[in-house]
């Protein structure tokens, strides 16, 4: 249904109203295209109803950008909508405050990638939100050549790595491929041009070739038995067939999927059925027949596939599901989300708080099962969940992500950031408001810390630090608080000297052992004595805790051509 027809069915229902609502908010507000702002959230609020979505996510698309580019409070919304729709708003807002490429942490891209992806996921809590940002991503792909060139860039990139990625992890086939189709002629613009003059027409030939046979596909298929609701063609499409370019040569004859002749049937043994059928009428490519119905792929995708040799010797592939598999492969979790949905209200698209009752890794988990039961891990494996359960994802005020320990404070997230800035901090504000110093932090809080000048940590700190890092700074800190107050100096290091055999490569075993230990060293030093054939290393570390000290000297110990090694408080 589109939004008009669901607002003329319930004039007074809760999306009619969100409607109302969004286009006097966004009144006057203009998008880079030059059109009038509401038709974006519209756009939006389309895409969800057409994954049939629930009202609340529809309304949820409808406001989406309100709190953020209108004067309108979260308060006023959430008197006119009620909180749950004010967290769908607030989640979509957070996920829009991450920068990709403004993310400074030392971790190679991939990883850095593979990390925004799950934060993406950890930090919306309910994967609605994901629906919104994704059909909101949508539309601003759509509409991306009203942007400046550079900008195009980096959005387009953030949607092929990130969104598009995601889409497809979490089996939204369809919208991952039309989100990579909106990103390649900006990424790629070159390979574009070249597709655009060399793919077309094969594209035609192709289909006309594969209409030809069509009525010997039917004939068969009645021979079998095999009841067969639709027989259509899938032309590949152009960003994925670039990919597949680049591994053949870029050569389009080797394309076999280039248009694939795609069969949808009742039930999961009529696919077999049908297998069979195309069989008989022309002989398989061996090797080239796939069964994503025993065995899916881990993001749930179900087909059988086989590539067949038809007349001319033309290599041809049949794409063969029941009706449940294709809409499921086309729309994945969102398509199975609903399902559950009508299945827990009985029939009626009306469930409040259903996804709140299941965190998104059971909801992920759930849809997994249902797809692959001999496998229910691999998804979340690919998804590599397991790696934030005990971690939270936090938001500087410049939109940088910092990646914490579970349980993390301010304190914690103050030193994360910089030593002189963990050691001024007198405040913090959370999510815009004022929050104590000893407060666990949750994924998606924006942080912002205040500081004042020649401030020194407390003693209390100690108390509720998370991270090991912001201890020891403290300590440090403290430590020279006390040395100012009495004139003693009191240690913050220690200086560690070790004799040595030299050879190659030592050093560089010696520098690993501390730095794996996570101690930084402050200062190191390779001193050749007159007369001696065994050089002395001077290793200055900022640690005193003694436990960490032995440790330490047992494992330098181990390293071969250490002869002595003695260490002095500094
Ligand atoms: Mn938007």
């Amino acid at each position: 249904m589109t939004i008009k027809e669901i607002i003329k069915e319930k004039p007074d229902g809760l999306i009619a109203r969100a409607c109302k609502f969004s286009q006097k908010a966004h009144i006057g507000q203009k998008r880079k295209t030059g059109e009038p702002f509401f038709i974006h959230p519209l756009a939006v609020a389309e895409t969800l109803a057409s994954w049939n979505m629930d009202e609340e996510t529809i309304a949820a698309g409808l406001l989406h950008d309100i709190i953020e580019d209108t004067p309108t409070s979260k308060e006023e919304l959430t008197k006119q909508f009620g909180p749950e729709i004010v967290f769908l708003v607030d989640g979509v807002s957070k996920l829009g405050k991450i920068k990709y490429a403004g993310l400074s942490t030392k971790i190679a891209a991939d990883a850095k990638v593979e990390n925004l992806r799950k934060m993406i996921l950890a930090l919306s809590e309910d994967l609605r939100v994901v629906f919104v940002k994704l059909a909101d991503r949508l539309h601003n792909m759509q509409t991306l050549s009203a942007l400046p060139p550079a900008k195009q860039k980096r959005i387009a990139l953030e949607t092929e790595e990130i969104y598009a990625t995601l889409a497809y992890r979490l089996g939204m086939q369809n919208l991952s491929g039309e989100l990579n189709d909106l990103s390649f002629p900006f990424l790629y613009p070159k390979e574009y041009e070249w597709i655009l003059k060399n793919v077309p027409g094969k594209y035609e030939e192709r289909r006309e070739y594969l209409e030809k046979l069509e009525p010997q596909v039917r004939q068969m298929l009645s021979k079998h038995n095999v009841p067969w609701f639709n027989i259509d063609f899938r032309a590949k499409r152009y960003s994925s067939l670039y990919h597949k370019l680049l591994r053949h040569e870029m050569n389009l004859d080797r394309i076999y999927d280039l248009v694939a002749m795609r069969i949808i049937v009742k039930t999961v043994s009529d696919c077999y059925g049908a297998l069979g059928a195309i069989h008989e009428l022309f002989p398989p490519l061996p090797g080239r027949i796939k069964d994503y119905i025993a065995m899916s792929k881990p993001n749930g995708y179900r087909s059988l596939h086989t590539t067949v040799i038809a007349e001319g010797n033309h290599f041809i592939e049949f794409q063969i599901r029941t009706e449940e598999m294709h809409r499921n492969n086309e729309n994945g979790i969102a398509a199975h989300w609903l399902y559950e949905q009508k299945k827990k209200s009985g029939g009626a698209p009306k469930s409040k708080n259903l996804s709140k009752e299941l965190s998104w890794v059971e909801q992920l988990r759930n849809w997994q099962e249902k797809y692959d039961s001999t496998d229910p891990e691999a998804f979340l494996h690919a998804m590599k969940v397991d790696f934030f359960r005990d971690r939270i994802f936090v938001i500087t005020p410049k939109g940088e992500v910092l990646d914490l320990p579970v349980g993390s404070t301010p304190v914690d997230f103050a030193y994360h950031i910089h030593t002189a800035i963990g050691n001024t901090c007198v405040g913090a504000k959370v999510n815009g408001s004022f929050a104590p110093l000893d407060r666990p932090l949750r994924s998606g809080d924006i942080v912002e810390i205040l500081t004042q000048k020649n401030k020194l940590p407390s003693e209390d700190w100690l108390k509720f630090v998370k991270t090991d890092g912001a201890r020891d700074k403290i300590r440090v800190a403290i430590g020279q608080k006390k040395n100012a107050l009495t004139g003693r100096r009191t240690p913050t290091g220690i200086e560690i000297k070790l004799t040595v055999q030299d050879r190659f490569g030592l050093l560089k075993e010696v520098t690993d052992t501390v730095t794996r230990s996570h101690i930084n060293i402050r200062h190191l030093q390779t001193i050749h004595q007159a007369g001696s054939q065994f050089p002395i290393i001077k290793l200055q570390c900022q640690m005193i805790e003694k436990d960490k000290i032995s440790k330490l000297t047992i494992k330098l110990k181990k390293i071969k051509g250490v002869r002595e090694i003695s260490h002095i408080l500094i």
